[in-house]
């Protein structure tokens, strides 16, 4: 038997994050945080105080599963800390970002507390076995399969089962599965979306502004974009640092992405905004770069085409609303077919969706008909 205690994410898109209570240890799988939620939605809601989680496993540096990670620690988590070495590098990157400055400093995560693993590695840990791998979502980003007490839970995480960019690892069978619900029934493949994009960016020659967080939607949108490019300064070390490793992306798309990664110009804050299309993070204009450069964008006039989520009270939500930025979708989640396809590998178990409202899922039950449409933040269930 497994008791899961779904502490964020589910009804809901931010702070992600689950709990496996096999009766003998307690492994939490993700600690991310809700951009623009107030402070009691901020960070996951514990079904254990956090002195009683005995080890947490990351799935991808993004802010909304790793995010509180200070935080869980000045909570009173001890336990191990596992992660890929991609994720470990792009750790403070995000914690810089969007951790509480006051948790940030007085938490700080050790390096003795981290345990690496590779994607694809099987990794035992108390009474429970973890097994991993690629996502197709960011560079050494990884989805989670954990068995025990005669059960087994699949935590997708954020997955692309086909990216032009990222490998997807096929998953095993399981009885429950928590699937990635960020784009609810989007039905549209991501070819499509990609040529609207480099379409709009060609009917801009004199230049635009694409906010994109630092991993992931960022060699997407590289590997699709020719022409003179520009990324910000900040961005060139993490971009190699993500491309240095190419058994973590598709045959040959390291070789090919570190190519045009010379050819990009550097934009520096303080600089103005070049005439061609510049990448910048984050993807929400909320930090880094993107903060200024949209900012900036925006007083100018200057083209801006924003492609992932944006949390309301965002920059790039309000600029959107205003009519001062387009949106079109690069995909960095599955559509609906995709997700319909894990749910059938994965043996048709019982589901659960996160990253979306309530109201997304019952829209999508007609296609995935085992899933539990009322599951939210703060539920519990056995299996
Ligand atoms: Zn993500």
């Amino acid at each position: 038997m497994q008791r899961l205690h779904l502490q964020g994410g589910f009804g809901e898109k931010g702070r992600t994050s689950v709990l496996i209570d096999d009766g003998e240890s307690r492994v939490m799988l993700d600690a991310g945080i809700k951009v623009g939620a107030p402070p009691e939605d901020y960070h996951p809601l514990l079904a254990h105080p956090a002195s009683e989680i005995d080890a947490l496993f990351i799935t991808h540096a993004h802010e909304d599963h790793i995010g509180a990670l200070c935080w869980l620690i000045g909570q009173g988590f001890a336990g191990p800390v596992f992660m890929t070495p991609t994720t470990q590098s792009e750790m403070s990157a995000t914690l810089d970002q969007y951790a509480h400055v006051f948790d940030l400093a007085t938490y700080p995560v050790s390096k003795a507390a981290i345990e690496v693993f590779e994607p694809g590695d099987e990794i035992s840990f108390a009474s429970q076995r973890i097994m991993t791998g690629h996502t197709g979502h960011v560079a050494g980003g990884v989805w989670f399969a954990v068995q025990s007490g005669g059960k087994r839970t699949l935590y997708c995480g954020d997955v692309v089962p086909e990216s032009a960019v990222f490998p997807m690892t096929p998953m095993p069978e399981g009885d429950m599965m928590l699937l990635d619900c960020s784009y609810g029934d989007d039905r549209t493949p991501a070819s499509v979306r990609a040529e609207r994009i480099v379409a709009w960016v060609a009917e801009r020659p004199k230049g635009s502004v694409l906010p994109t967080p630092l991993s992931g939607r960022s060699l997407e949108l590289l590997a699709i974009l020719s022409g003179p490019l520009a990324i910000a300064d900040l961005m060139y070390e993490p971009l190699r640092e993500q491309i240095s490793v190419p058994k973590l992306l598709k045959p040959g798309v390291a070789e090919r992405l570190a190519e045009r990664l010379e050819t990009t110009h550097r934009w520096k804050p303080g600089d103005p905004l070049p005439n061609c299309p510049l990448l910048v993070h984050d993807g929400m204009g909320s930090a880094g770069p993107a903060a200024l450069a949209l900012e900036m964008a925006e007083q100018s006039g200057h083209p801006v085409l924003l492609s992932g989520h944006l949390p309301e009270g965002s920059p790039g939500h309000r600029m959107r609303e205003l009519g001062n930025a387009d949106w079109f979708r690069l995909p960095t989640h599955p559509t609906l077919p995709q997700n319909r396809v894990l749910w059938e590998n994965a043996g048709r178990p019982r589901l659960m969706g996160h990253s979306c409202e309530a109201k997304a899922l019952e829209e999508i039950q007609h296609a995935l008909p085992a899933m539990v449409t009322i599951a939210a933040t703060g539920d519990s269930t056995e299996i």
